[in-house]
């Protein structure tokens, strides 16, 4: 018989927004007069720059004549948009060579493929946390150290609760699910920390253009950093690419373990299980980080970050416990009248017709804990605002029973 990785089954059945997909179809389904608002899922809703678009257009139509058709891209990206990256560090005093950037379809892709690096090591996850890094490591066979991220802590993880030993750690900031950001001294802990331990950062900055605090926008920013610290970023969510997927890792090239070195290690990989992103595809993430383009993508970023500020002066108002952050589209607040994260989920659905996220769907830390998102479209939240001033959950609410 052949052998199959039976870690599959220690993960949850569902991913969260399967879950949460199937709930808000099937009311959908037996109340169709009803109109739902989308505050739930973390997917861009704003149109793509034009000038982007006409950028991508062009690229692709020339393919059309003989003299510019391209077959296979360079696995690991074209020179224009390393270059065009390279610049982008440099705004930040962060200096990289251009074959330490690998171009690739997707962060959550690169999240999990990392893995294919290591043996199996601990690997330090934050509770809540995005679901990938969890999941991945699972499914590698990794073990898991959760470390919770609470109100006590600021929402912000210290190496300090952990044993000297050397680990694989997943760090997120700006933050999915909490919005929590590292600030420079709480981010340098941790790189002297996976220093002085021998471990490895594997930091992902996906919202980096959203953060307006004096924060790091790259880990690389803190000394040290490029002796222990991978970085995954993407344009999905800084120029809405999630549906034309692109994205990058940065493998310095001094991160050596064993004798080896994992950029020329992941060189291999990537020329051996992938094949590239389109031509087009780059060009289009090219313009998106050029003066013109960063600031076509700023006017969607803000947009996204007023509707996140709505929402949360709204529960704010309603005195709902709410982490105040400026630097994330993510709102993320203590459900009320001590309900589990399904339980106001299916509250949510059934009296106010608003999708969000239960906390939970982000791990055990995330239990009576929701997130909304500064993504949703602006009239749904506009409308959601209202329907939340004017429908107060009732002190003695029962729990529904119909989940
Ligand atoms: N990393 C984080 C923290 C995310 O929240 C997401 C998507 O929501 C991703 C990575 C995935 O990015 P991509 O669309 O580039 O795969």
């Amino acid at each position: 018989m052949i052998n199959v990785n039976k870690n599959f089954s220690l993960l949850e059945n569902n991913y969260i927004f399967t879950e949460v997909n199937q709930r808000r179809d099937k009311y959908q389904q037996e109340n169709k007069d009803k109109k739902l608002l989308q505050l739930g899922v973390g997917d861009v809703s704003l149109p793509l720059p034009k000038k982007m678009v006409k950028i991508m257009q062009k690229e692709l139509k020339k393919q059309c004549g003989k003299k510019h058709f391209r077959g296979y891209p360079p696995e690991n990206g074209y020179d224009f948009l390393k270059n065009a990256i390279v610049d982008y560090y440099k705004r930040r005093n962060v200096i990289l060579q251009k074959d330490e950037i690998f171009i690739s379809n997707g962060a959550g892709c690169d999240v999990g493929n990392l893995l294919d690096l290591f043996g199996l090591n601990k690997v330090v996850i934050q509770n809540p946390t995005y679901p990938a890094y969890y999941d991945s490591s699972i499914i590698a066979g990794n073990e898991i150290i959760l470390l919770s991220a609470t109100k006590e802590n600021n929402y912000i993880l210290s190496p300090d609760e952990l044993e000297f030993d050397s680990y694989l750690i997943y760090l997120c900031s700006p933050n999915n699910p909490t919005g929590a950001t590292f600030d420079y001294a709480s981010l340098k802990k941790w790189v002297d920390f996976a220093n002085k331990t021998k471990s490895i950062i594997i930091f992902d900055c996906a919202y980096e253009s959203f953060i307006e605090d004096n924060c790091p926008h790259f880990i690389y920013e803190i000394e040290g950093a490029k002796n222990c610290a991978i970085e995954i970023a993407s344009f999905s969510k800084t120029a809405g690419f999630t549906g034309i997927r692109c994205s990058y890792s940065v493998f310095p090239k001094n991160l050596n373990i064993d004798g080896l070195n994992l950029n020329s290690m992941w060189n291999r990989r990537q020329c051996t299980k992938f094949n590239g992103v389109p031509y087009f595809i780059q060009k289009g993430a090219c313009y998106a980080l050029s003066s013109d383009g960063i600031l076509e993508c700023k006017k969607n970023i803000i947009t996204y970050k007023e509707n996140a500020f709505l929402i949360k002066q709204c529960l704010k108002e309603q005195k709902y416990d709410v982490l105040d952050t400026n630097n994330s589209p993510y709102v993320w607040f203590k459900c009320p009248n001590n309900m589990s994260s399904w339980e106001y989920f299916d509250y949510l659905l059934n009296e106010y017709q608003i999708v969000g996220i239960p906390g939970i769907g982000f791990g055990s830390g995330g239990e009576n804990y929701f997130r909304f998102s500064g993504f949703a479209k602006r009239e749904d939240i506009v409308e959601a605002i209202k329907r939340i001033k004017t429908k107060k959950i009732p002190p003695n609410y029962e729990v529904n029973p119909k989940s």
